[in-house]
């Protein structure tokens, strides 16, 4: 495991909200494949490029 930031994960990864969003839309789908954020990941959201840090503000309500 390496702390690098650099490193590009295969998993996507979402906010809160699109996961949400994707997980009403897709219900019918049975598409599973969605990743939500996870510190690790240290990505941004793939739909609507929201990173981690934005999220994490959001949520502390300030
Ligand atoms: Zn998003």
């Amino acid at each position: 495991m390496s702390d690098s930031t650099d490193e590009q994960y295969p998993e996507v990864a979402y906010c809160d909200d699109c996961f949400e969003l994707m997980m009403k839309n897709e219900e019918d789908s049975g598409i599973v494949g969605e990743v939500n954020y996870e510190d690790h990941h240290g990505d941004e959201c793939q739909r609507c490029g929201k990173t981690v840090e934005e999220e994490r503000a959001e949520q502390e309500g300030k």
